[in-house]
């Protein structure tokens, strides 16, 4: 089949990649001049395949009104006349039950441990990938010894569901990570998980494409998709300044443009950005960097070593499409980096990034077929994309193929 997918980021292109791979002639179209270029550019490179659970739980709301009102929590909230901001905000509430927490990360660890056994595959199987690729391992750091306390409680569970984990104190958790001793004696203690990866989500998509355009994809970037139509016979052609782009099936991977495009369609895809921001620290030889993938759990901010880089990502806003950085919101990130890595590398030069996580209110991705035959969605993976990135892709590529696939058809289906 000539299949069109829509979006060059990490979605795309690990669609395109197992496409390609089940035989398919596939083009991948995107509006900027090089891939990667939006959400997937500078994320806080964690494959964080046991760390899935969603935003919205039980515990989030008697949070919400303090996250709320401090300048320098890790979520905050600008009510907008979009509808369709509360309406999200309206299934995101919906969606805080134990109940529904808990089926949410059954399903998201499901589609991790597959996204985990494929990319470990991948990078066996294509050596050609060149991407800071580190089996680093990850360490949840607790200052508060009753959310330690809490984290611990859960660690039995946490095995039921397939995820080995250990608790360290403050003195094991700086044996581990010696670059953590200043806050030795700040610390509760730390939730060690082996299994965890870290890698640069952008040289990721950089080396897919280069073995992409190896294999035979074609790349129509500089290609905006003004909108997706339907036809006489209920299918659906993607247009492009006027014309209409040739394709036996699409793959939407539009990321957080995708509701806009799918909405004259009829087609309701409960996506909202989550703003987020990311710090870039060059190192230097002499730096007292962590070489672990570290999450200040309190302050939800992540800390990879990308190579000779300090990758930091955080912050969740809730304030419509704008990419305009909030400068105290990069300010506290700053902070919160010098306080936990102040020898890290040169602050001074750091990088800063801001990026929309296409989210939905439960936190689960859109991935399927639609109303129309020839149209298929990969959208929403919010914070996870990187981490669930092949294993959504594997699935759809089965899928399309009529192939049942390793999770159940159902599982993240639109309106599902
Ligand atoms: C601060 C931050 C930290 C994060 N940290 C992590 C992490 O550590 N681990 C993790 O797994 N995930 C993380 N994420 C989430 C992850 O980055 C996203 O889920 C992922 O990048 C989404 O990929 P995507 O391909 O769906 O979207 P995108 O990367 O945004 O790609 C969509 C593409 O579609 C194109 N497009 C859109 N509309 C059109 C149109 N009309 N015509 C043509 N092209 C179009 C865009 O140009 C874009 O290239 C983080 C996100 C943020 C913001």
């Amino acid at each position: 089949m000539e299949i069109l997918i829509l979006g060059a980021g990490v979605i795309g292109l690990s669609s395109a990649y197992y496409l390609r791979r089940a035989g398919h002639h596939v083009t991948v179209v995107d509006r900027n001049a090089a891939v990667a270029h939006e959400t997937s550019y500078g994320n806080g490179g964690q494959l964080s395949y046991s760390y899935v659970a969603p935003l919205a739980g039980p515990g989030v709301l008697s949070k919400l009104p303090g996250w709320l009102c401090r300048g320098d929590s890790p979520v905050r909230f600008r009510p907008s006349a979009s509808l369709d901001q509360w309406r999200w905000c309206a299934e995101f509430v919906r969606a805080c039950t134990q109940a529904q927490s808990d089926r949410t990360t059954r399903q998201l660890l499901a589609l991790s441990f597959l996204s985990r056994t494929l990319m470990h595959q991948m990078v066996r199987d294509e050596p050609s990938l060149d991407f800071n690729y580190v089996r680093s391992g990850k360490l949840v750091l607790h200052r508060d010894a009753h959310a330690f306390d809490a984290a611990t409680a859960l660690l039995e569970f946490q095995r039921t569901l397939g995820c080995e984990q250990q608790a360290f104190d403050a003195n094991a958790c700086v044996k581990l990570e010696p670059s953590l001793e200043h806050l030795r004696d700040r610390l509760a203690g730390g939730i060690y998980t082996e299994s965890e990866d870290t890698a640069d989500c952008y040289r990721f998509c950089r080396s897919l494409e280069a073995l992409l355009v190896e294999r035979g994809v074609q790349f129509r970037l500089r290609t905006n998709i003004d909108a997706l139509h339907r036809t006489a016979d209920g299918r659906v052609v993607a247009q492009s300044g006027g014309k209409p782009l040739a394709a036996d099936c699409i793959v939407l991977a539009a990321g957080a443009a995708s509701p806009r495009l799918l909405k004259p369609l009829g087609i309701r895809a409960p996506i909202y950005p989550l703003k987020g921001y990311s710090l870039t620290i060059p190192t230097r030889a002499t730096s007292i960097a962590p070489r672990l993938s570290v999450t200040d759990f309190s302050r939800k901010i992540v800390y990879a070593r990308l190579g000779d880089r300090l990758r930091v990502a955080g912050m969740a806003d809730l304030t419509g499409y704008s990419l305009t950085p909030d400068p105290r919101r990069l300010a506290t990130l700053r902070k919160e980096t010098a306080e936990m890595f102040p020898h890290a590398g040169d602050h001074s030069a750091a990088v800063e990034w801001t990026g929309l996580r296409p989210t939905t209110p439960r936190g689960t991705p859109i991935l399927g077929p639609t109303p129309y035959p020839n149209l298929w969605l990969n959208v929403g993976h919010g914070a996870l994309g990187f981490t669930l990135a092949t294993g959504s892709a594997q699935l759809l590529a089965d899928w399309i193929d009529g192939r049942d696939g390793q999770i159940d058809r159902g599982t993240f289906a639109l309106h599902g």
